[in-house]
Parts: structure tokens; C-alpha cells; sequence
């Protein structure tokens, strides 16, 4: 085979991506990333997402460069591009990463429908979804029986760096974009770097200092010692195999968690619309409350400081994701799919499977055995963020307020509370 296309999708790195490996041993290569219409004017064009996935397309332009290749940008649809490439260039094949979201499986059947050999590669997850299934039926409904099941499923060895990229001659590698021509905003102020480069940068501080104590503080809101490698994961960008090769045991749990959500959205690729176990909740339609959960203003101090850590970050620690999320469905009886709208437009790391599958989860919905548990949001405060640490990095009205006591301060003295600026809880939960 002479010239051999590889589309990125959601693979945005060189190390161990075995499209780009097998795509590299044809004489000739077309790297093609496509800017899709269809993703940058729906649900998935966030624009912290729209942001660092800019960042990620330049840094892996940058490192095909030092191959001796480039990355071709185009803009549209991406099987009218591959098409047109394909006949510009003569090439005979097309590689692409797995990828069993609706929308990437409807990309696949059309690129399918062109005259060209399609491949697809794993690199997406551990084991890609599919990968191991139960005795009856397509899936794992439920994680433990899930997890043994992956830890014994073979791992394919991990891909090297291709040695040189040859770029097919006549081919307009075309610019970036810049960030406004994609987006409006509004964006977090406060977010990192997008692409192969960072990403390796954070894993590497995150072993250094915080991967062996992982175990103890994950849970541990103000420690802020997780390895907030997730958005590099959405993007591909870290690859989630070698991850696990460097990590211990708790966070391969969480690799496993990742994995496992996968799976299900590929089998139930409704879920971010429907419930996966309906259970006839009826959800509360009420506005005011839904406005003052995204903004960060319920009066609830560990629940309002999650909120405003995800419009500022981009990003939420993911004990406070659950309790946020658990007062959205618990507490306040609203809808998992308004919650989880409101995280898609914020998230770095937000994600089909991921976001869909974890409010499912927490709603009650999904894949929990046991759907009817609550979290307290005083109890996972007092126990999460026991010196309101936390709250105060997030909630500034509440600085001034000392210790633990910062998780109730409806029980400050009245004029105390009045010259906070804070407002009164708009449910009682004492
Ligand atoms: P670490 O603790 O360092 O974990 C390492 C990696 O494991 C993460 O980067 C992530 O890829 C994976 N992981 C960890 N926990 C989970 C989990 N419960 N489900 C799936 N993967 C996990 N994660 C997303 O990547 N995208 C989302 O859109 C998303 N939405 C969520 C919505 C809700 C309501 C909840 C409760 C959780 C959600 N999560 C989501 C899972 C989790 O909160 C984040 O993956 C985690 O907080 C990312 O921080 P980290 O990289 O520091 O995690």
C-alpha cells in the first residue's frame, strides 16, 4: 500500500497510538485532523473543550513536524475530506482510533461506504469496550464482576513513537484555526494547557509527588492530589495503557471505572438521553433551583464550592462531583440530564460515556447496585473537607469563616451571616 490516511479523532498524541503506527508503514502518510461541523456547532463544542482541543492539535502538529511529517487541518465533514484526499493523494487506506460513541459509529459506517480499507485501532480505553463481555449478553451491567473480568483481559503491548512520518507530496497541510473563528466562549479562567506535551508534564509531576500516596488522598478535596489527567484522556493526548503501566492499584481501579462506562455507553448509546434502569422518578421542574446550582448560590457551602471550582477550573474534583450531583437529583429532585447538560458545557474532560455514566450513576439510573443511597452533603463535608479548606479556596464570602464551621454558616450569628454576603440554604439539611 503506497499512501495510507490516518484520521485523528480522539487519539491527539504520537506515543503509543497505533493508527498512526499502522498508517506509517505505508511509503506515504496523510495525518488528517478535521475540524467537524457536526461537533463544533452541537452539545460537544464546550468551549474549554473547543480551547485545549486548539492546544492538542497544535502540539501534535508540532511533534509530526519533528518527525518529518505535519498535521493536515481541514474543516467540515471529515469523510468528504478523507474522500477527497484519498483521491488527491491515491491513497488506498484510511486508520482510525476505536470509537463506540453513536456519533463515531455513524462516522465509521460512512467512512465504510467509501472505496477505501478502513482499520480501526484500539488506544481509546484499556480494553476497548467489547473487549470483555459476560456469558449473557453484550455488556457488563455491573462493575465488580466488570473489574475481574479486566484485569485478566490481555493488554496489547504498547506502540512505539514511528520512527519518521512522510507526508503524501501535494498536500496543503492548511492552518489552525485561530480559538475565536471556533468559539465565542464564555471559558473558565482558569484552566491548563491542552496536548501531548502538557499532559506528559503533568503525569510525570503527578508520579513524582502525589501517584504513591494516591490511595490515601483521592478522596481528600483540599488535597487536590488527584492527577487531573482526565481532559488529557478525553483528548487522548496521555494514552490510558501506559498509564496504567505506571500507576498502582487504586488508580488502575479508576482506569477500570473508565473503561467500564465506556462499555455501556456502546452497548446503550442512548445513555445520555435515557434512564438505563428506569425507576419512575419524577423529576422537579424548578428554575430557581436549577439557576442557583449552576451558579454556585444554594447557600450549601461544599455544594456551591464544587459549582464554582467547575466554572473557574474547567474542572471538578470528583468527591465534589458526586455531591453536587447527588444534591442536583436527591436534594432537589431535578432531572440527571440538566445536571449533566450543565457539566458538558463546562468540562475539560467531559465525555459521552464518562459524564452520562457517572450522573446515571449517582441519579440512580444506571449501573449502581445499590441506586437508593443519598450522600449527605454535610456529612461528605465534614468527612471530605473536614477544616472547610476547600469551600474557602472556592467560595470567597465565606473565607473569613474559621475551620469546619464554614460547611454551616447558617448557624453564624445573624448579623455575622448578613455581612458574609452568603446566601441562606435554599433546602434545610439539618
Ligand atoms: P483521578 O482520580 O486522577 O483518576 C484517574 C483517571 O481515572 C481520571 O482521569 C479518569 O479518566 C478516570 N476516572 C476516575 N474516576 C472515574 C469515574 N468515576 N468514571 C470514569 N472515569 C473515571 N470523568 C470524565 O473523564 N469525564 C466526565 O465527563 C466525567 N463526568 C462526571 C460526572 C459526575 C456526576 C461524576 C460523579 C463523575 C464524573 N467523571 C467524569 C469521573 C471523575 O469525576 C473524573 O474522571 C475525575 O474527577 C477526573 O479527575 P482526575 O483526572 O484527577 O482523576
Amino acid at each position: 500500500m503506497d499512501t495510507s490516511i490516518v484520521l485523528f479523532t480522539r487519539d491527539l498524541r504520537v506515543r503509543d497510538n497505533p493508527a498512526l503506527v499502522h498508517a506509517c508503514r505505508a511509503a506515504r502518510v496523510v495525518p488528517l485532523f478535521v475540524l467537524d461541523d457536526a461537533i463544533l456547532g452541537g452539545r460537544s463544542a464546550a468551549p474549554n473543550r473547543v480551547r485545549f482541543l486548539l492546544d492538542a492539535l497544535r502540539c501534535l502538529r508540532g511533534s509530526l513536524r519533528e518527525l518529518g511529517g505535519d498535521l493536515v487541518v481541514r474543516r467540515g465533514d471529515p469523510v468528504a475530506h478523507v474522500a477527497e484526499l484519498a483521491e488527491r493523494t491515491g491513497a488506498g487506506a484510511v486508520a482510525l482510533a476505536e470509537d463506540r460513541s453513536a456519533f463515531a459509529m455513524r462516522r465509521l459506517a460512512a467512512l465504510r461506504g467509501l472505496p477505501l480499507e478502513v482499520s480501526v485501532h484500539p488506544g481509546v480505553t484499556v480494553v476497548p469496550p467489547g473487549g470483555v463481555a459476560p456469558a449473557s449478553g453484550d455488556h457488563y451491567r455491573v462493575f465488580t464482576p466488570y473489574r475481574r473480568a479486566w484485569e485478566r483481559a490481555p493488554r496489547r503491548p504498547v506502540a512505539p513513537v514511528p520512527e519518521a512520518v512522510r507526508v503524501a507530496p501535494g498536500v496543503d497541510a492548511g492552518p489552525l484555526p485561530p480559538l475565536d473563528a471556533l468559539t465565542s466562549g464564555p471559558f473558565s479562567p482558569d484552566v491548563p494547557e491542552g496536548g501531548e506535551r502538557a499532559g506528559r508534564g503533568r503525569l510525570e509531576a503527578w508520579l513524582r509527588r502525589d501517584a504513591a500516596v494516591y490511595d490515601d488522598v483521592r478522596d481528600d478535596l483540599a488535597a487536590d492530589r488527584t492527577s487531573r489527567l482526565s481532559p488529557y484522556l478525553r483528548f487522548g493526548c496521555v494514552s490510558p495503557l501506559e498509564l496504567e503501566h505506571a500507576a498502582g492499584e487504586g488508580f488502575r481501579r479508576q482506569l477500570a471505572w473508565r473503561d467500564f462506562h465506556h462499555q455501556v455507553a456502546a452497548a446503550f448509546p442512548e445513555l445520555p438521553r435515557r434512564d438505563y434502569r428506569p425507576r419512575g422518578h419524577r423529576w422537579n421542574r424548578d428554575r430557581d433551583a436549577l439557576d442557583a446550582w449552576r451558579e454556585g448560590t444554594t447557600g450549601v457551602p461544599i455544594v456551591d464550592a464544587g459549582m464554582r471550582q467547575l466554572r473557574r477550573e474547567g474542572f471538578m474534583h470528583n468527591r465534589a462531583r458526586m455531591i453536587t450531583a447527588s444534591f442536583l437529583t436527591r436534594n432537589l429532585r431535578v432531572d440527571w440530564r440538566e445536571g449533566l447538560a450543565h457539566f458538558d458545557a463546562w468540562l475539560l474532560d467531559g465525555d459521552v460515556a464518562d459524564d452520562a455514566g457517572n450522573w446515571q450513576w449517582v441519579a440512580g439510573t444506571g449501573n449502581d447496585t445499590r441506586p437508593n443511597r443519598t450522600l449527605s452533603p454535610l456529612r461528605q463535608a465534614s468527612r471530605f473537607d473536614p477544616d472547610g479548606d476547600y469551600v474557602r479556596a472556592y467560595v470567597p464570602e465565606l473565607a473569613p469563616v474559621a475551620g469546619g464551621d464554614v460547611h454551616r454558616p447558617w448557624r453564624l450569628p445573624e448579623e455575622r451571616r448578613r455581612a458574609l454576603g452568603y446566601p441562606p440554604p435554599i433546602v434545610d439539611l439539618e
